[in-house]
This record gives C-alpha cells, structure tokens and sequence, in this order.
C-alpha cells in the first residue's frame, strides 16, 4: 500500500504559540511503514528549552492558573476531551504515519482512552482531597490542622514512540488537573501528535501551560531535566535512560516519576481455558508489534499442555496480517526504525545461539508497497529457559518466549526472576488460586484472563527496575502534588503553652510576677 503522504512541517510549541527553534534547524520524521518523509520538525537546542521551561514558570507563577477551583479545572478538562475527540482523526493520522501502530488500534483504543482520560481526570479532580482538616491533637496543645496538596510548579514530561498521544498525556492531564504547567519533550521519531496535542490544548489554558520542544534527548531532553526552574521530571522510556535522567536530576534534587522497561511474565495453569489464554496471550504480547512496556514477553507453560499450546499458539499466529498501518486489514505493523528492526534481529539470533527452537516467525518481511519498511514477522521461541538473554532482556519487538514449568511454584520463582516489575498475568478458571498467584506476582499490574486492560482510574507503574510511582487516576494527582501541613494554634494564653517551657525554664515565674 503506498501512500503519497503530504509532507507536514511542525514548529516548536511555546507560550501558547507555534514558533520556529532558535537555532532555525529541522529534523525529518520518517513513516516507518515506508521509509518516507512524512514531516519536518523544528529542532530545539537547550536555548529552547530555556524560552520553554521560562514560559512555564511564568504561566504558574503570574497567572491564576494554579489557584483555579477543581470544579473550574474540570470543565476545562472536559472541554479538553471535547476538542480531542473532534480532531480524532488527524491526531489518529499523525500517530499512525510516524509510529508505525495500526490505525484500527490508534482509532479504536488509544483516542477513546485519551479522550476519557481527560474526563476521568475531570471527575477526579472534582472529589480530590486538595485540602484535608486533621482532628485537634491531644498533645502538646488545641490546634487547627490543615493539610493541603499544591500544585509542584513546572514539570517536564519526556515520552518515548511507542504509545506518543496516550503516554504525553499520561502526564499532561494529571500536571493540569493539579494546576502545573507542562514542558514536554517527546521522541524524535513521533512528535507529530503531541505537538497537534498542545496547539489543542492551548485554547483551553493561559499561554505558557503546555509547551512542547521536540530535538534529541541527550541535548533537549538532558536540558531539561537539569534545568533549574523545572520542579519535577515525569519520564517514560528505557530503563537505560531512566537511570540517567534520576541522576541528572539529583543534582536539583527534583521530585521524579520514571515508567521503564518490563520483560512482562504471563503463567498459563493447567486449567487454563486455552480457547481464551491463547488469542489472549498473543494479544498480549504482538499488540502494536511487541512494541509495548507491559507486553506479556515470558509465556510460562505447564508440561502437560506445552505441545498443544505451542500448537494453538503458531496456527493463530500465521493468520495475522502484516501490512501498512494506515490499512484497516493490518493486524500487526512495522517496528518504528530500522535500527529497532536489526535490535530485534539480533536478539533472535541470539534465542538461536542460546539453544531455543523457533517456532514461528524469526525473519524480517517484505510488504509489496512498503519496500521502505521496517517488518519483522510475530516470532515464538519455545525450548528457552528463564536465563536465556531473550528471557531477561526487553526486546521490543514482536517475540514470544515459550518457558516450560513443572509445577506452579517453579513458574512464580521463575515470572519474578528478572530485574523488571511492570506487568503480569495468569489464566485459569480457579479465581482464588489466581489472587494467591497475584499477590506474590512482583508487578505493578496484574492481569488475570485478559491482557493490556488499563484504566484510567487505576494506578499504573512498575515494581523493581520498572520504575519508580505511578500514572493515571487519583493516584496521579498524588505524584503532580506536594503537601503542606498548616498548623493554626487555639491556645492564646502564654501561660498555657507548656511546651514553651521546655526553652523558657523561667517563664512561667516571669508571668506570675
Ligand atoms: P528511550 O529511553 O530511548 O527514550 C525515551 C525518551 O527519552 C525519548 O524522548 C528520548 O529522546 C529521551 N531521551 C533519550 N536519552 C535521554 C537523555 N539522556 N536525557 C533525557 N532524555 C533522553 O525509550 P524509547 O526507545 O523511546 O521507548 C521504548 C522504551 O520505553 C522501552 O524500554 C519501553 O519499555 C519503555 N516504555 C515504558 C512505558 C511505561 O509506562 N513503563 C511505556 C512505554 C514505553
């Protein structure tokens, strides 16, 4: 399928404009589909960054944004979710053209969670304790006791290319709905719809609230987490990177969040319903190419089923079609470089080398109409045992590794050896012995029949080296907040302050005299 794609040029996103960066550079976004140009993007340089970050300090500092009422906010997040349904489908287009994930998946899942993110964000708010009164203590004296949550300042998103409009406002809509303002640094290779995000979103809030600089991470990305104005850092991507951006901001000692890498376990018991554990497994783990954190990678099986689950697993995998993303018929797309296609070779190569059998797949494809591409055909691994490079190491790509277990205690030692905790899953028709499994699962998130099921208002994040707090719901808000306890005295009296004579062995003589 060829597509002879206008090319669209993007500036930066500042103080509620667009402008050109400094520097006057621009960068190309490819459609990994093709290998064409799909867009031109203003290239920023931390002098950018500077404009960016300065913007967002006077936004929360001169204007009332901050000190807006929830029930205000709310109305502005639901406008918000309005406008984003109503550009549905060129936030669609630009999110499929440059991220390589299937228009079918981006209209059906990710715009509908984008928009109800920003209305559950809306209703949260609205019942979000931003200020708590504490019973009067009993000791040292009567007081009034507040505790409030306030807004942290200016946070800095910076978001990777696999899931570019959900992931951007994973953060936004959290920071604006505790009355931050926002810089966000998206990936190089999908800036299109978080800059057509921003533009959105500038209609609804002062100039300065949401900015986006798009450019590489190490010189954008890095300027702004070392920026001095920017009061916290809320990263999404490899686990490589997280370590280095919380090391850059120790030395401003900013508030950090970090969503890493997963190898995420998914234990299939022997009582399994295999009409529904195997489309659900391979739901789970070829979504968007294996291009997602949680995708279920490790796939524990019993002995007694491994033969037929093998069996089951490869017939449904032959079925999907490989294809251009903006095709409706197309299962499954291309990875998002050519790079991330030869990573993804090579750790076949090494499944091999290791001694696993391919069962499936283990190649790259060539699509007619997509000579540019970057395609790897779904692959499946059996015969590979838990220390195996492609068992502890994320790939992020479509590979499946089959690992058999004699008995369920061996397959939980087995789902938590490794260093990541984002995601786990188990089938069976046994509820109990699922939420015995679930509860010694080291995962921020545990699937029990089912795959990729996040809510907006529940929490999502990693254990581990998966990172470290959690995105979404009220849970959010407690990471885009900081509390302040105010205490207010209802003792007038000097005399009655006893505590005060733990200083002033005197006063109490003084006052009688
Ligand atoms: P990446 O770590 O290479 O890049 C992520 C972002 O960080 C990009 O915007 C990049 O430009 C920027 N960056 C790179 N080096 C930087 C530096 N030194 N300082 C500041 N910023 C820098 O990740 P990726 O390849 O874009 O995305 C894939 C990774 O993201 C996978 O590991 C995946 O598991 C992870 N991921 C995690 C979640 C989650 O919620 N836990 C969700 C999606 C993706």
């Amino acid at each position: 399928m060829t597509t002879h794609v206008q090319v669209h040029h993007f500036p930066l996103f500042i103080d509620g404009q667009w402008q050109p960066a400094t520097s006057g550079e621009t960068f190309h976004v490819y459609n990994p589909a093709t290998g064409e140009v799909v867009a031109t993007v203003a290239k920023a340089t931390a002098d950018d960054v500077d404009r960016a970050v300065k913007a967002a300090r006077k936004a929360f500092d001169e204007t009332d944004w901050k000190a807006m009422k929830p029930k205000e906010r709310a109305r502005v997040l639901n406008a918000i979710a309005q406008a984003i349904a109503a550009n549905a489908q060129e936030l669609a287009y630009l999110e499929a053209i440059s991220s390589g994930g299937t228009i079918r998946r981006i209209s059906s899942i990710d715009i509908l969670q984008t928009v109800d993110l920003f209305q559950t964000m809306a209703n949260i708010v609205q019942e979000y304790p931003f200020s708590e009164t504490l019973p009067i203590p009993p000791f040292p004296g009567p007081a009034h006791n507040f505790v409030w949550r306030e807004p942290i300042g200016v946070c800095a998103a910076i978001t990777p290319w696999n899931l570019p409009l959900m992931i951007a406002s994973w953060k936004i809509a959290p920071a604006l709905a505790a009355g931050n303002t926002i810089v966000v640094k998206p990936a190089s290779y999908t800036p299109l719809s978080t800059l057509k995000l921003a533009e959105i979103i500038s209609s609804f809030v002062p100039p300065g609230v949401i900015n986006v600089v798009a450019g590489p991470g190490a010189d954008v990305g890095e300027a702004l987490v070392r920026h001095p104005q920017v009061d916290k850092v809320a990263f999404t991507g490899s686990t490589e990177v997280g370590r280095r951006i919380m090391a850059l901001a120790a030395e401003t000692v900013k508030n950090v969040t970090l969503e890493l890498g997963g190898k995420s376990p998914n234990i299939l018991l022997e009582d399994a319903d295999l009409d529904l554990a195997v489309p659900g497994s391979l739901f789970g783990v070829f979504l968007h190419s294996g291009q997602l954190c949680e995708s279920g990678t490790r796939l524990f099986v019993p002995d007694r089923l491994h033969d037929e689950v093998v069996e089951r697993l490869v017939a449904l995998t032959k079925t999907l079609q490989i294809g251009h993303p903006l095709d409706p018929a197309t299962d499954v797309g291309p990875v998002i470089s050519k790079r991330q296609k030869e990573t993804v070779l090579s750790y076949i190569e090494a499944g091999k080398q290791e001694g696993a059998t391919i069962v499936c797949g283990g190649h790259e494809v060539e699509v007619p109409g997509c000579e540019g591409g970057h395609f790897v055909a779904p692959t499946i691994f059996s015969n590979v045992t838990n220390d195996m490079k492609i068992a502890q190491e994320e790939i992020f790509g479509p590979v499946l590794s089959i690992i058999r277990y004699h008995d369920v205690e061996e397959a939980v030692t087995m789902a938590n050896d490794t260093i990541y905790g984002l995601a786990a899953g188990v089938w069976t028709r046994d509820v109990n012995k699922a939420y015995a499994i679930a509860g010694r699962l080291q995962a921020g998130v545990v699937w029990i029949n089912d795959w990729h099921m996040l809510r907006n208002d529940a929490p999502f994040g990693g254990y581990k080296q998966s990172g470290i707090g959690r995105e979404m719901g009220k849970y959010s808000l407690d990471a885009y907040t900081q509390l302040k306890h105010v205490h207010t005295s209802m003792v007038p009296e000097l005399g009655k302050r006893k505590w005060y004579q733990v200083l002033f062995s005197r006063l109490h003589t003084m006052m009688k005299k």
